[in-house]
């Protein structure tokens, strides 16, 4: 039963008493307090179907950031000619230096194993922008 059904239940109840509700106090009483019970009912309801509709609307929201954060984030496509490939001085292998190793600021040769530092150049504005370290 919702709030509405149970203060219907309730005034079917009152009525079935056959209050006079304009000359008895009591009458006249319980009528205002149904009255309020009626109008406090349909406003809870309203606040729970907001509520409901907020809460789609949300999961809206958030299914449609996820597809821009996949689009920003995700795109590997946008990052296929960022990388390119070094020959290790150690064991002549080709070492892909990708865009991970840039961040990293690390590359290791997987045929050797040997580990190389990097500095980003001038072609990354972005990082080479002035931002304090930690
Ligand atoms: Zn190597």
């Amino acid at each position: 039963m919702t709030i509405s059904e149970k203060v219907a239940y309730l005034k079917g109840l009152a009525e079935g008493l056959d209050l006079d509700t304009v000359k008895s106090k009591e009458g006249k009483l319980i009528s205002v307090m149904i009255g309020i019970l009626e109008e406090l009912a349909m406003s809870v309801e309203d606040l729970e179907e907001n509520a409901l509709n907020l809460g789609e609307e949300i999961d809206v929201l958030s299914d449609d950031l996820a597809d821009v954060e996949s689009e920003i984030f995700d795109d590997d496509d946008e990052y296929d000619d960022d990388w390119f490939e070094v020959q290790c001085p150690n064991c002549g292998a080709d070492i892909v230096v990708d865009e991970d190793a840039l961040a990293e600021g690390e590359v290791e040769c997987s045929a050797c194993g040997t580990r190389y530092a990097m500095e980003l150049t001038e072609d990354d504005e972005e990082e080479a922008e002035t931002e304090p370290e930690d």
